[in-house]
């Protein structure tokens, strides 16, 4: 009987790298047929190594639907720690549609001696904190808010993102960098002195790929003001990496599969 069960379809709500490292995992293992979803935010993602799709699901009843009617039985999201909405979707999703729900939840960057930072609560408290007098700004926050930081004007912005921004996005001074991580702490520390940066403002995503910019402030002293993460779900079972996430595929492939 064994040998003779279909593969468990999985579905990855991707749009980090752990979800590229599980694609990549899942690639050519006869024991899952894999689907990798992607928002659609990034206008050349990397073509993964198995099927993927692109663009929303209508809400988290979409999501059950599409769950349903393609007979997958184990969802992972491995959506950034910012996708706020997406995290409550698959959660609300999982209650209503017959399928495991697995997160990938990536540590969160800790301070250490030397970091100068500000946690704020949201990206607004963001802007707020970057105070009254003029400063030189790096942005490292992606696009979604930065429309936040019209609210200050009078500071200079360097913003990095992997696509550029659109005009309309933007605060009025504001130059662009268009760069996709991994960066080097060498790269970084260049960055922030070629361009006279004052202050850095960046999400706490976590991870190794973006994580360069903080020693590099720190090795020049410079301050950072970190918006904090958005609440999760609760309930969702929770695993640190890509690798952990594997290993729970594999325990649930026999069930999934009616092995
Ligand atoms: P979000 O606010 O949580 O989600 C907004 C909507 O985008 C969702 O309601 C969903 O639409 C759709 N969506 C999000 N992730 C999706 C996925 N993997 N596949 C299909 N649809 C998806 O998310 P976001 O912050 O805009 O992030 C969008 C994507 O970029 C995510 O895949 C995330 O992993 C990635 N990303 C985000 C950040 C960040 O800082 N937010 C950074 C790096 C990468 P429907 O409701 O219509 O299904």
């Amino acid at each position: 009987m064994t040998e003779f069960a279909p593969p468990a379809r999985v579905l990855i709500l991707g749009g980090t790298t752990e979800a590229s490292s599980l694609a990549a995992r899942l690639a050519n293992d006869a024991r899952f047929t894999p689907l990798l979803s992607f928002a659609g935010a990034t206008k050349s993602p990397r073509p993964p190594p198995i099927p993927h799709r692109i663009g929303g699901f209508g809400g988290s009843e979409g999501l059950a639907a599409f769950l349903r009617t393609g007979g997958t039985t184990l969802l992972v999201d491995a959506t950034h720690p910012f996708a706020a909405r997406m995290k409550r979707n698959a959660a609300e999703a999982a209650q209503l549609a017959p399928v495991k729900l697995l997160a990938i939840h990536r540590p969160e960057w800790q301070p250490v001696p030397g970091d100068r930072w500000t946690i704020v609560p949201h990206m607004a408290a963001a802007a707020a904190a970057l105070g009254e007098a003029p400063r030189r700004v790096l942005l490292t926050i992606g696009q979604k808010d930065l429309a936040e930081f019209r609210a200050a004007p009078h500071h200079h912005y360097v913003v990095r993102s992997v696509d550029p921004p659109t005009p309309d996005a933007l605060p009025p001074k504001a130059e662009i960098i268009s760069a996709r991580g991994p960066f080097d702490e060498a790269a970084e520390t260049h960055l922030l002195q070629s361009r006279g940066i004052e202050i850095l403002v960046t999400k706490n995503a976590g991870g190794t790929a973006t994580v360069a910019k903080l020693a590099a402030t720190r090795a020049l002293g410079l301050p950072v003001v970190m918006v904090a993460r958005p609440q999760i779900p609760e309930g969702v079972a929770r695993v640190p990496d890509s690798e952990s996430a594997w290993r729970w595929l594999e325990a649930h492939a026999g069930t999934a599969r009616g092995v």
